[in-house]
């Protein structure tokens, strides 16, 4: 559909004779998903939605040619009787704070003269020339930065347990198998600004003296894989890549590996074995992968969002990166906003940000005047949060303490519509189908569960259910081989938790 508005476009350009005067930029993805395609008209950044091929006539002749705006293809707030035009003053966007997608807006993701120009390779070249590696390492460190991926452990200090690791070579891996139902974070990082997760990767080779770099990517994002793939190659051909990078000796290089579809390959030791060409099945930890990770080699291991950071705190320092966020996460986060809220789609907003914020400034609130209801966050591994914590400041720690976890970003939102014990059954069916089965708590354990579940949302719940829930799911919790499994019984446990009564009604009225 975008691609059909670029065309239109671009005809509309040229009947009227301007195609040489105005610049069409193919951006990646900029957000808000249920009002694509979007266009940015500058310099005014008049910001259109909901594009139609039949609608580029309309803003190139009176948009661009007399400097009438197209009030009918104009963004509305929810409520709001006038329409706010400029992009800069839609909360939507204003709200925001783009370190991670701080590209996406504006470049060219097929172009690395866009992402040069835009300060890209300018830390690559800092790190190489004027940073020891041990000073870089340090200086994640300083940063705050905390993976990404959902354990939310110190960036800088997992690089530095592999700077220190004995064992050659050492690797760099990227992981990009994000497969939380509702969570398109890293695959807009990776379509939208692959060379960010490039450069980011690049500078940490320097930093622990690896020369190989692996990025695991899923299937099901063929266009990241393209995208990623061609960024590789202009790397390369820019010597930004590969031999003797920037006349400095340094040498790395990074491959592209394509996972098949396994939910459990976005658990680390699961990825490393997928990696090497054997079936992903998690191992056991210790090793961690800092010691023995691909090739039982010392290995660091991040997620696609952590390594678009990277290039920000090195160029612009860690102290700048940690003056954003709360005491103990510090920077940005990526969140995919899904479920009922009115604005669906990719945002980030520095740590901190309360769920409030999210949901009803940026959000946009509930739609058809709906009350809200709780909020998932973390997918299959996360919780869910009711309204009474509204005003919880969106951070590793907080979100912990009520029983969720921040994840890799997923954010459902849910209505008063939603009954609670179907969201944990939906998650927990997720886990029983995606369950590897190396180890039994999670095999036997989350299909028990899933059963009584099943049962009490069907109206053949029995006295003594919610129990036995509990029970396995604190079992499985202590005894589950991987993260997957410690994690499965979260949506159940926090539901129960906050909205024990949905399951009480509906044993009790068998409905
Ligand atoms: Fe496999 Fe589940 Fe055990 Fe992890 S916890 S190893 S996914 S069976």
């Amino acid at each position: 559909k975008c691609l059909e508005v670029v065309d239109a476009m671009k005809e509309a350009l040229s009947k009227n004779g301007i195609a040489e005067q105005v610049q069409i930029i193919l951006t990646g993805c900029m957000g808000p998903c249920d009002m694509g395609p979007v266009a940015i008209v500058y310099p005014d950044a008049t910001f259109y939605r909901r594009l139609k091929p039949k609608d580029a006539e309309a803003i190139v002749e009176e948009h661009i040619m007399k400097g009438n705006l197209v009030q009918r293809l104009l963004y509305r707030a929810p409520g709001a009787k006038e329409p706010t035009p400029k992009v800069t003053d839609i909360d939507l966007f204003a709200k925001q704070k783009k370190i991670v997608l701080r590209n996406n807006f504006y470049i060219d993701p097929t172009s690395i003269e866009d992402y040069i120009a835009n300060d890209g390779y300018a830390a690559l070249g800092k790190a190489l020339t004027q940073m020891q590696p041990a000073e870089i390492i340090e200086e994640v460190k300083k940063s705050g930065l905390r993976g990404r991926g959902g354990a939310g452990f110190s960036t800088g200090m997992k690089w530095g347990f592999t700077a220190a690791a004995s064992g050659s070579p050492k690797y760099v891996v990227c992981n990009g198998d994000e497969g939380d139902p509702g969570a398109f974070m890293d695959r807009s990082v990776l379509e939208g600004d692959p060379h960010s997760v490039i450069e980011g990767m690049a500078i940490c080779g320097r930093a622990i003296g690896a020369e190989q770099g692996y990025v695991y990517v899923r299937a099901e994002y063929p266009l990241a894989i393209e995208r990623l793939d061609y960024a590789i190659q202009k790397a390369r051909e820019n010597g930004l890549l590969g031999k003797d990078i920037l006349g400095t000796g340094f040498n790395f290089d990074i491959e592209i590996r394509i996972g098949a579809g396994a939910f459990v390959c976005g658990e680390e030791t699961a990825l490393l074995t997928s990696i090497e060409g054997k079936r992903g099945e998690p191992r056991p930890r210790p090793p961690f992968p800092a010691n023995a990770g691909v090739w039982g080699k010392p290995t660091v291991l991040n997620n696609v969002e952590t390594w678009a950071n990277i290039p920000e705190i090195i160029l612009k320092g860690a102290a700048a990166y940690a003056a954003i966020g709360t005491e103990k996460s510090k920077g940005t986060k990526v969140f995919a906003l899904a479920g009922r809220i009115n604005n669906t789609g990719i945002i980030e907003v520095p740590m901190g940000t309360t769920l409030r914020e999210i949901v009803f400034e940026i959000g946009g609130g509930i739609p058809r005047k709906k009350a809200f209801k709780a909020v998932q966050t973390g997918g299959p591994s996360g919780g869910c949060i009711p309204a009474d914590y509204l005003d919880t400041p969106v951070d590793y720690d907080s979100l912990g303490a009520l029983g969720a976890i921040m994840g890799s970003g997923g954010m459902i939102v849910l209505d008063e519509d939603s009954c609670m014990v179907d969201i944990a059954k939906f998650f927990l069916d997720f886990v029983v189908d995606e369950s590897c089965g190396k180890c039994s708590p999670c095999r036997i354990g989350t299909k028990r569960m899933y059963e009584i579940l099943d049962n009490i949302s069907k109206g053949k719940g029995k006295e003594g259910d919610i129990e036995l829930l509990v029970e396995l799911a604190t079992t499985i919790k202590a005894t589950a081989l991987c993260g997957l499994g410690q994690t499965a019984p979260n949506p159940v446990l926090s539901t129960i938790r906050y909205f024990r009564k949905e399951y009480e009604e509906h044993i009790r009225d068998k409905k």
